[in-house]
């Protein structure tokens, strides 16, 4: 019987209808900012939607709430799932809270046909993914595993001054559970894809096998500033033509490496900046991804061996500055193999893909085997009032969770 379970569309499309009317904007989208009003009262209906049915709800030091159903060996490692409720300013009606609400959705089901699971089934809501309102993002993630201190994250404050602490107890969120104080056996996260890949190959589903790795630079050439008229070509020493020489070469790095690398070089400025002044300094920086981590630090050498080549080949100085470094995520082979079991065992159209953007499960996967599921979003548009999904690809996505859950919460324990 649990072969053919299905999730109930209808209701789960619902439940995204009602909890898209709170914070709700004029364009459609909506703006629930972490930790303000507008996030209590998605978490109290959230809440509520938990209690009546039937699950244990515990709130954590960093306001992360987890939501319990019991196993029948309920010391076991419970499977989890789930996302964020908080949106950006101007966010859409799917990021996030599809994976929270698919998640009770997957609860619900399993309630309607009255099954029993092995391991406990768990629902969590990551505090402050967008990192909108409170720097960073996925805050709550990254306390629950470690990679944020606790104490010096809720000192965190937003331009209003007021600090996560606050925030978090104004609204009765500030929970008593310790941090990390209990793990999952396997985590999986659904969520709109925010790109078009899926859309443009027609598939429903995206098996997510890892998060792209990056790397972030801030780059510097310096010359000499000269006068626009006198000054022969040949002797100038002209900062921002030799950068400018370097950046097809930079984007090379990533062109050489299809179809996963990147490179992209998004702020650029000179100096002195005037119209008839040779500039003497060009600063720019650069993003580099990649999801293999070897490949990442080819393209990591490689930007640095470019930067060496201008000053040997132009005889100017040229200094890259490493300023961040995330390394690429490769998901539990066991969870992307349940989530490609849960798509064929319910006939969608599939294929493996690589996440371009962070999302709280990266953190999880520190903690637990972990694997994601993405939908297609219309046009790939997210962060955006406009974000779309149609109800078809956000019930398959929440049967494809379900089975992918059943499979972990099932049988012999896992891993
Ligand atoms: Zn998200």
């Amino acid at each position: 019987m649990a072969r053919n379970m299905q999730v109930d569309g209808g209701r789960l499309w619902q439940s995204l209808v009602e909890m898209a009317k709170i914070g709700e904007t004029d364009k459609g989208g909506v703006c629930r900012l972490a930790l303000s009003e507008v996030d209590k009262n998605g978490r109290d209906l959230f809440v509520g939607w938990c209690e009546e049915a039937g699950l244990t709800v515990r709130v954590d030091e960093i306001g992360n709430i987890f939501a319990r159903r019991p196993g029948r060996f309920d010391d076991r490692l419970a499977v989890g799932t789930g996302s964020h409720l908080d949106s950006q300013p101007t966010g859409g009606r799917f990021d996030g809270v599809y994976g929270v609400l698919a998640g009770l959705e997957v609860i619900r089901t399993l309630n309607d046909h009255g099954v029993e699971t092995d391991a406990p089934v768990e629902l969590a809501v990551w505090t402050n993914e967008e990192g909108a309102r409170f720097d960073p993002a996925m805050m709550g993630s990254g306390v629950y595993a470690g990679v944020f201190a606790l104490e010096a994250t809720l000192e965190h404050r937003d331009r209003e001054g007021a600090s996560v602490e606050e925030a978090l107890t104004s609204i009765g969120y500030k929970g008593s559970e310790i941090i990390g104080g209990h793990r999952f056996g396997a985590f999986f996260e659904a969520h709109i894809e925010q790109g078009p890949i899926l859309e443009n190959e027609k598939k429903t589903i995206g098996i997510v096998s890892g998060v792209q790795g990056i790397r972030w630079y801030d780059v510097i050439v310096t010359g000499d500033e000269a006068h626009a008229g006198p000054t022969p070509m040949s002797t100038r020493r002209d900062a921002l033509a030799v950068a400018a020489s370097l950046i097809p070469r930079i984007y090379d790095l990533a062109l050489d490496r299809p179809p996963f690398g990147r490179a992209t070089v998004g702020d650029f400025h000179s100096e002195p900046a005037s119209r008839n002044t040779v500039p003497g300094v060009a600063r720019f920086s650069v993003d580099l991804r990649h999801p293999d981590e070897g490949q990442l630090a080819r393209m990591d050498i490689g930007l640095k061996a470019v930067a060496a080549s201008v000053v040997e080949e132009r005889g100017l100085a040229c200094t890259v500055d490493d300023v961040w470094y995330s390394s690429p995520v490769v998901f539990d082979p066991l969870c992307v193999a349940a989530v490609g079991k849960g798509a064929e065992l319910m006939g969608y159209s599939a294929m493996e893909i690589v996440s371009g953007a962070g999302h709280d499960a990266v953190y999880v996967s520190r903690t637990a085997p972990t694997g994601m599921i993405f939908i297609p979003c219309k046009d790939g548009v997210s962060h955006n009032e406009i974000e779309s999904a149609t109800s078809e690809d956000v019930e398959a996505g929440a049967n494809v969770l379900l089975h992918a859950m059943l499979e972990c919460a099932q049988g012999a324990e896992v891993p």
